[in-house]
């Protein structure tokens, strides 16, 4: 069995009338790659403040490696903190930056030697340690944070947002970077984003935060394949989840009219769930439409744009746009041109890949379709 060396329990954050966190608890096994996924102003810095001791909690308790450390300060709780901004300090050669922790520990000077050019190594910048911030590139500053972070081995390190500042290329280069570091290293990450790309291609569990409260966790495949909300399901994917709006009326269970917008004639649902509320939100991955003459919606495109192997088609169905994208078929390239807009076209979806609603809550229905057909 594994030991959890990050759990948090319960915890309340409050500033003045803000709500940061609400009753959070969660588990980090030791040696987890963990995102915390969320947009701007749900909780995810208060989360990683709050594990390195910066934020005291109004209730709850974090524990790390089965030790409560809630009344710890920041530096008896062997946590390593990578910012945004790296906060270099402008006067030191990137060396005397990566040292500076371990000097400050009074370690041996051949040790921090030792450990300083270790690390610069894993992480390709020992030509660079003679160099103040101001020589380095944004990319390489952010190895040189990272560094300094890695030579504390703390126990666990909290990362918040760290590759924000960098162009996609250097995005895309530390991201591997940081997935060779986590390989190494074997030790607990806990990695703050707003990026779901980023979540998805680093995690190996993604908390998905909204408002202070989580709305759900998981592998990046079961918060993709299976999201249990609405707001989950529009979060993560891009582009998002389509939600086209569905009255429902029972007809001989499991059979459903469904009224959705854009499909006039109704559709009938078979289902193999549970009964069906009065309305649901159909969600739909935009891979999963394709364009077909029978398919039981309608509605007339709105805007293409050729995407290089794909083209992605904005329909508007009823009240509501539809973004699909599709493989270049030749009736896809066909809606490239200029006169095919606000053509009506017809499109279906494989009932398999619809995923249902409830209407008000947004809270996902267990209800695999097994068919739709036109009434
Ligand atoms: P972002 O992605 O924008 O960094 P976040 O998800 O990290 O957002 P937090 O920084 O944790 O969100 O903030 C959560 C809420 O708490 C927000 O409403 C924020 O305005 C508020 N908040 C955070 N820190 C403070 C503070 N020191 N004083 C007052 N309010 C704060």
């Amino acid at each position: 069995m594994r030991t959890i060396p990050v759990e948090i329990r319960g915890l309340t954050v409050r500033f003045g009338h803000t709500l940061a966190l609400q009753g959070l608890d969660m588990s980090i096994p030791e040696g987890e790659f963990r995102v915390i996924l969320g947009p701007s102003g749900s909780g995810k810095t208060t989360i990683l403040r709050s594990i390195a001791g910066l934020i005291e909690p109004e209730a709850g308790s974090i524990w790390i490696g089965g030790r409560d450390v809630t009344l710890l300060y920041p530096s008896e709780r062997n946590v390593a903190m990578v910012f945004q901004n790296y906060a270099l300090y402008p006067h030191m050669t990137a060396f005397n930056n990566i040292a500076l922790n371990l000097r400050m520990r009074h370690l041996p000077r051949d040790e921090i030697d030792r450990k300083v050019t270790g690390v610069a190594e894993l992480l390709h910048i020992s030509p660079l340690l003679d160099r103040t911030p101001r020589e380095l590139s944004g990319g390489e500053a952010q190895r040189v944070g990272l560094a300094r972070a890695m030579v504390r081995d703390p126990a666990v390190y909290l990362m918040d947002e760290p590759l924000s500042n960098l162009d996609a290329k250097l995005r895309g280069e530390m991201k591997d970077e940081l997935r060779r570091f986590h390989r190494i290293v074997q030790k607990t990450i806990i990695y703050v984003t707003h990026d779901q790309n980023e979540a998805m291609a680093l995690g190996d569990h993604i908390v998905v935060m909204d408002r202070g409260r989580k709305q759900q966790e998981g592998t990046p495949k079961e918060v993709y394949d299976r999201p249990g909300t609405v707001f989950v399901a529009k979060f993560i994917g891009s582009p998002p989840m389509n939600m086209i709006p569905a009255r429902t009326e029972a007809l001989d269970r499991p059979r459903y009219r469904l009224s959705p917008e854009g499909s006039p004639a109704g559709l009938v649902l078979t289902s193999n769930g549970d009964p069906l509320p009065p309305e649901v939100q159909l969600g739909i991955r935009p891979s999963s439409i394709r364009l077909d003459p029978t398919g039981p919606w309608k509605g007339p495109v709105e805007y293409t744009e050729l995407l290089g192997p794909q083209i992605e088609v904005h329909f508007r169905v009823g009240t509501t746009r539809v973004v699909a994208i599709l493989p270049r078929t030749s009736a896809a390239e066909g809606l490239l041109e200029a006169e095919a807009r606000k053509e009506v076209v017809s499109f279906a979806v494989e009932p398999a890949s619809i995923h249902v609603f409830e209407g008000r809550t947004g809270e996902a229905l267990g209800n695999p379709i097994l068919s739709l057909q036109s009434p």
